[in-house]
C-alpha cells in the first residue's frame, strides 16, 4: 500500500446519495452559529496503529508502524454506514496512541483500546 494512501468517498456506495446524517446535523449547528464553519460532524473518527500484540515487544521504539485514520457517516437516503475517508500514514512506536472516541460511546471503567498495551 502507498505510505500516504488517502481516499475520500463523497457518495454513498449503495445508492449514490451525498446526504450524510451526522454531517447534516452538524450543518444545522453551523447555520445557527453554534459550530465553526470548518468543523464537520461524523458518525465516528478512528485513528490508531496496526500492531500484532504478540509481536509488539520485538518492534524497537522509534520504528515506523502503519497507522490509520477512518471517518464514517450514515447515508440519509438508504441508511448505509460507509467510510468517508480512509487514510494511511506512518507512526513512530513509543508515542502515545492517537485515539478518539465519539461522544457517548466510552464505557465507564473500560479503558480505550491501546495497540501498544501489554494486555
Ligand atoms: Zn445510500
Amino acid at each position: 500500500m502507498d505510505k500516504d494512501f488517502h481516499r475520500e468517498f463523497k457518495k454513498c456506495p449503495a445508492c449514490g446519495s451525498e446526504n450524510r446524517f451526522l454531517e447534516e446535523l452538524g450543518n444545522e449547528l453551523k447555520e445557527r452559529g453554534l459550530a465553526r464553519e470548518e468543523w464537520i460532524m461524523h458518525l465516528d473518527v478512528r485513528e490508531g496503529h496496526v500492531v500484532d500484540q504478540v509481536k509488539e515487544a520485538a518492534i524497537p521504539i522509534g520504528s515506523d508502524v502503519p497507522a490509520f485514520g477512518i471517518i464514517t457517516d450514515v447515508c440519509m437516503d438508504c441508511g448505509c454506514i460507509y467510510a468517508g475517508v480512509l487514510q494511511r500514514r506512518d507512526a513512530k512506536k513509543g508515542l502515545p496512541p492517537v485515539g478518539k472516541m465519539p461522544p457517548g460511546t466510552s464505557q465507564k471503567g473500560k479503558p480505550l483500546i491501546n495497540p501498544f498495551s501489554s494486555s
